[in-house]
C-alpha cells in the first residue's frame, strides 16, 4: 500500500488535468480490479496519449490543477459546514473581546480533546 498521490502524466512529464482529457471512461471487468479509462491530449507536446489506472486508486482530485492540503476527512468536514457567514464572524470577533483568559475557551474544545480530570475513576 502507498500513499502517493495518484496523478496522470504524459511521457514527457507533463501532469495531466481536466481540460486536456478527450475521452474518459470505465473499464470494468467481472474479476479482479476495474480500470479507469481515461484518453489526454498533453498540453505541452500536443501529443495523445491513453491511460488505465485502477479504480480504487482513482480519486477526484487526480485531474484537479491545484492539490489541496486537506485530508480526506478536513475535506468532508469543511464540506458539510458551509460557507462562513458574517454573523458567524461577528459572533467571533465578540467572543474573542469577552474572552478573559484561555481557561474560559475549555468548554469548547472538542471533547476528544478534553484531558481526563484527576477523579478516580470508581
Ligand atoms: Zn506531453
Amino acid at each position: 500500500m502507498s500513499n502517493m498521490r495518484t496523478s496522470i502524466k504524459c511521457n514527457c512529464g507533463q501532469r495531466i488535468i481536466a481540460k486536456d482529457v478527450m475521452q474518459h471512461g470505465y473499464y470494468l471487468r467481472l474479476f479482479g480490479p476495474s480500470f479507469v479509462y481515461v484518453k489526454f491530449r498533453c498540453s505541452r507536446c500536443k501529443k495523445l496519449g491513453e491511460q488505465f489506472i485502477k479504480q480504487e486508486e482513482w480519486e477526484d482530485g487526480i485531474l484537479k490543477d491545484k492539490t489541496i492540503e486537506l485530508s480526506h476527512d478536513e475535506k468532508e468536514q469543511f464540506s458539510t459546514q458551509g460557507a462562513i457567514s458574517i454573523n458567524e464572524v461577528i459572533d467571533f470577533h465578540f467572543e474573542l473581546e469577552q474572552m478573559s483568559d484561555l481557561k474560559s475557551l475549555e468548554p469548547l474544545v472538542p471533547a476528544k480533546k478534553q484531558k481526563s480530570r484527576s477523579t478516580p475513576h470508581s
